[in-house]
């Protein structure tokens, strides 16, 4: 089977969130089980494109409206990643080095659906199942059905994986003219309430969507930024896959990023080592528990509520717990954040900014990481602490309801609250200060994480099941 992934991230190429993870690794499974995967991003100017070699196989001009765009894909030569990468490069707008933000990143994204389904439209390809994740690219099963300039390929099939179902790329029908010729009889289907939704029109227009957890699944029905009657008008084309975690890239036993590798068998002693170099690194004490966060200062991570939290939770528990934040997001957030530090230098520190091999190291060094998500579609922040036994003390929500058991359950390893509130957010860390003073009960709970099995195997197997379920109409 040969599938097309699209997205706008991909790991190690260009990394934002969670899509990124995904993308990089699940093709890589697919294709470890007799796949022909491979993924199409848009060409970014970062370090991955400058230290590696791409080869140009195709080159081509197109429309925007009336802006002509001349286009090459590049493909990586020694397919390193375990699948054949493919970059859009557009001078002039698919060159740079950031993945979002800019004033004109809707007509980035139009522009790359475009020539993506101009190349393997003139290349004369015919994939199996072009799989499109979230809605930079959510256009392309609407553009394939009704652009008469995709007749060729209108019978491919279309997965649409949604990994955050609260953003939507919408756009103004003024921007209609950037699309190739379409049956405008069909428009009714690239809208809702009065705009272009790129979201909404993947969702119709898809043969099967699936959402990165099953609860997210039932969630969007409830919160969707809009979207709420959609996806229960559309709910038996839905499936929840949760995600599953690049186990070669996320091993303890082998990361390179960690100062001390270890196994489940000598965790004690390797998450000791990491957690020293840790506290010494941000000037905290190895011998209080350490309760970290890692992730994007947003609202939808739970992160304006942390400063509170951690000043009550200093106050009532004074030198017998340590916090440690790694994030970057909102501009309040951050100062808010970092003006804490200076409140209580000594259990507390926060480092604001993107660094994947600080986060490898927290996971491996803290013992507790808080996740107290309004919104979390699967989360992987949790799966990867599992897997370098740090206890997840999470908000029950999509998928970390689906991820973590909490301990006080049978067979549980985790800490689970229920709302997104100052209270439960300090009763839970003062279950977790309580358990870590129960050394043998933390211990076995860390043995209990550590032999889960959140690879992606399993949830590969699951989007293969998935395709071979779509048979082209003949
Ligand atoms: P989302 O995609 O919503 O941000 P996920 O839990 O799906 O959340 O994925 C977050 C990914 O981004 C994880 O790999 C996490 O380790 C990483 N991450 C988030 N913030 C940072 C940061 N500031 N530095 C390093 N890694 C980060």
């Amino acid at each position: 089977m040969r599938i097309y992934h699209l997205a706008a991230e991909c790991y190690p190429v260009a990394k934002v969130g969670g899509l990124a993870d995904v993308v990089g690794a699940l093709p890589k499974y697919q294709n470890k089980l007799g796949m022909d995967a491979a993924v199409v991003l848009p060409f970014y100017d970062r370090k991955f494109t400058r230290e590696h070699t791409f080869d140009t196989v195709f080159q081509a001009s197109t429309l925007m409206g009336t802006r002509r765009l001349y286009f090459e894909v590049l493909k990586e030569r020694d397919n390193i990643l375990g699948f054949e990468l493919y970059l859009i490069k557009i001078p002039g707008l698919l060159d740079r080095e950031e993945v979002y933000m800019y004033p004109d990143e809707r007509e980035q994204f139009i522009a790359f659906q475009i020539a993506f389904l101009d190349w393997i439209s003139y290349s004369q390809q015919s994939p199996d199942v072009i799989h499109c994740h979230d809605h930079h690219v959510g256009l392309v099963p609407f553009l394939l059905n009704y652009s008469k300039l995709y007749t060729r390929l209108a019978n491919t099939p279309t997965v649409f994986t949604i990994h955050n179902g609260q953003y939507h790329g919408v756009l103004g029908w003024d921007k209609v003219s950037y699309l190739p010729e379409i049956d405008m009889s069909k428009s009714g289907l690239l809208d809702w309430a009065g705009m272009i939704n790129p979201l909404a029109a993947a969702v119709k227009c898809c043969w099967k969507y699936t959402t990165v957890s099953p609860s997210y699944l039932e969630e969007l029905t409830i919160n969707s930024n809009g979207l709420e009657y959609l996806f229960y008008l559309e709910k038996e084309k839905g499936s929840g896959i949760i995600n599953g975690i690049d186990t070669e890239v996320w091993n303890p036993k082998t990361d390179p990023m960690i100062p001390a590798k270890f196994t489940p068998a000598k965790q004690e002693e390797g998450k000791q080592k990491n957690k020293q170099e840790l506290c010494e690194r941000f000037n905290l004490s190895p011998d209080k528990p350490l309760i970290a966060f890692i992730g994007r200062l947003v609202l939808e991570k739970g992160a304006d509520m942390l400063p509170a939290a951690f000043m009550r939770s200093i106050s009532e528990h004074k030198d017998k717990v340590n916090f440690l934040v790694l994030g970057a997001g909102d501009v309040n957030m951050e100062l808010q954040l970092t003006l804490l530090k200076e409140a209580d230098p000594e259990q507390y520190n926060v480092f604001i900014g993107y660094d994947e091999a600080l986060a490898h190291i927290v996971y491996a060094g803290a013992d507790f990481l808080l996740m107290p998500s309004r919104v979390e579609p699967c989360g992987l922040n949790q799966l990867y602490a599992l897997r370098y036994g740090t206890v997840p003390v999470v908000r029950s929500t999509g998928g970390l309801k689906d991820t973590v058991i909490d301990f006080g359950d049978e067979g549980g390893y985790g800490i689970r609250f229920n709302n997104v509130n100052v209270d439960d957010i300090c009763h839970s860390i003062n279950r977790a200060i309580a358990l870590y003073d129960n050394i043998p009960h933390l211990q076995l709970l860390r043995k209990r994480m550590m032999a889960l099995d959140f690879s992606w195997d399993r949830s590969a197997k699951e989007y293969i099941h998935l395709y071979e379920s779509l048979t082209p109409i003949i």
